[in-house]
């Protein structure tokens, strides 16, 4: 598989070279040149097979390119760290609507889904460039990004992970999450600021290429764990066509039948892997973009502008969705008018120079063919997780709720039944207190602390505070230095051996 940029027609590149570089030199994002095709009876051929079998499977043939062997131990020590041996269970709830549970990993979050892979991918592709020096995964976190990334990189020979959180902007319960992180090649330092303080410090860190020289003096290069690497995309294509062979495997559906698949989306990474899937042969019917007030993709999927300019930032229960530039967009952009990087180059100047662009009639069109959009609120979005936990006795937490709302919406909208897959983003103890303020009503989360409410929580729902956050209490603190935002340069030179 050879991957190409969105925003020039250039020369392709290699997976390994893809993955290792992250962005393309020119701005733009790496897109497989061709996709694999997988048959019904190929898709068939995935229901006897385990998780990780199954990531061989569709990653083999994604990431063709990559030695195979290798690939397929990294996939087996990723997924070796979930709490559940199915990885990525189906729990069926009322109306042929199926939450896939995407937060067995170790942060309880569905990002480690990515992150426990990536890591293993960037040093098989450091062997196969022929890179000698030591990767250093660098980050600024608002919470969850960051302790995912960190849980992923330790230990793993040939990388350090660096991240930089804010301050005063994180919850008690993810502070500890991360200053308890072990591995010898972790480091996590707070920066006096705001996250686009700390954002900002990082993507200047980047930009300094005479920084970058004093590292490589140093033997160390630096990369990039978040979405727009293709690395990061390719395991979440795996679930949605896992949640298909359990589907079948369970005598749900039929061979061939479509599956609607509704989606808590932020940056737009997660849904963009359904489409790639979809792309990849899976009867995918629609995927449904579920947004909270946070709702410039609902409204692009309406309109077909996407307007960043004027709008408010709103704060929301579901803060890992509190994102106003969904950058894989730009992906699925890209496919829809025809693989033009010319008008992509034009729309990405557009939003950074006026805050929006406009898609016009046709992309709208091709967009909309397979993609929906709506939004949900935090009230409702409460309101539903006390709803579904009455009426089928589960648990969710605040941003799958989000979609659960919104697909509520547009199955009452539309009446489209088919058997619909509720992609589940996070462990409701994750976000313990507005779980427990939905099933108990606001006033039973006054006067606790974070663990208070996941241990009220447990009381109340007779289901158990999973142990990645039970024992945080107890984990001895690692990681203690702090930095002046004006300073994160130094205090990284500092930190490393
Ligand atoms: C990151 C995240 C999302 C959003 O996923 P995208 O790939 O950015 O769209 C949704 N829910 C949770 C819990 C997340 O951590």
């Amino acid at each position: 598989m050879r991957f190409i940029s969105t925003r020039t027609d250039g020369a392709s590149v290699g997976a390994a070279e893809a993955i290792l570089r992250g962005l393309a030199p020119d701005g733009g994002l790496y897109v497989p040149e061709g996709l694999p095709r997988l048959t019904l009876a190929d898709i068939d051929a995935l229901r006897p097979m385990t998780y990780a079998q199954r990531a061989r499977r569709v990653l083999g043939a994604l990431l063709e390119g990559l030695p195979q062997r290798e690939l397929g131990e990294a996939i087996d020590a990723a997924y070796a760290s979930f709490d559940d041996p199915r990885v990525a269970p189906l729990a069926p709830l009322s109306d042929g609507v199926y939450a896939l549970e995407l937060f067995h990993g170790p942060t309880l979050a569905f990002k480690d889904v990515a992150l426990q892979l990536l890591p293993r991918l960037m040093t098989l592709s450091m062997r196969e460039r022929g890179e000698t020096r030591e990767a250093l995964i660098l980050a600024a976190t608002s919470g969850d990004t960051g302790k995912a990334a960190l849980e992923g990189f330790a230990d793993v020979p040939g990388t350090r992970c660096a991240v930089f959180y804010p301050r005063a902007g994180v919850s008690e319960a993810q502070r500890l999450q991360m200053v308890t992180q072990r591995g010898g090649n972790t480091h996590v330092i707070a920066v006096e600021g705001n996250f686009d303080d700390a954002q900002t410090g990082v993507k200047r860190i980047f930009a300094d290429a005479e920084f970058g020289r004093r590292l490589s003096q140093r033997g160390i290069v630096l990369s990039s764990a978040n979405s727009i690497n293709f690395g990061r995309l390719a395991p979440q294509v795996v679930y949605y066509f896992s949640a298909y062979a359990d589907l079948l495997e369970s005598g749900a559906i039929r061979a061939g039948e479509e599956v609607n698949f509704c989606v808590p989306t932020g940056n737009f990474g997660n849904i963009l892997a359904g489409w790639y899937a979809r792309r990849c042969g899976l009867p995918v019917g629609r995927l449904i973009c579920a947004s909270n007030r946070n709702n410039v993709l609902s409204d692009f999927l309406a309109l077909g502008r996407y307007e960043v300019a004027d709008r408010p930032f709103y704060r929301t229960a579901s803060p890992s969705m509190d994102i106003l530039i969904s950058s894989n967009l730009e992906r699925l952009l890209f496919e829809l008018c025809g693989r033009d990087a010319a008008r992509v180059r034009g729309w990405m100047a557009s939003l950074a120079a006026d805050g929006r662009y406009d898609v016009g009639a046709q992309a709208l069109e091709a967009l909309r063919a397979t993609f929906v959009g709506g939004f949900a609120d935090d009230a409702q979005t409460l309101q539903e997780i006390g709803r579904v936990f009455a009426r089928d006795g589960y648990l969710m937490d605040t941003h799958t709720a989000v979609a659960s709302r919104v697909l509520a919406d547009y199955r009452a909208r539309t009446g489209d039944a088919r058997k619909t897959v509720l992609v589940s983003t996070a462990s409701p103890y994750k976000f313990g207190r507005a779980v427990l303020e939905a099933i108990e009503g606001g006033q039973a989360a006054q006067g606790l602390d974070d663990f208070a409410c996941c241990e009220a929580l447990a009381r109340a729902t007779g289901t158990r505070v999973p142990e990645p956050i039970a024992q945080l209490p107890r984990l001895p603190v690692r990681h203690t230095q702090v930095c002046h935002r004006d300073d994160m340069e130094e205090a990284l030179l500092r930190a490393l051996p």
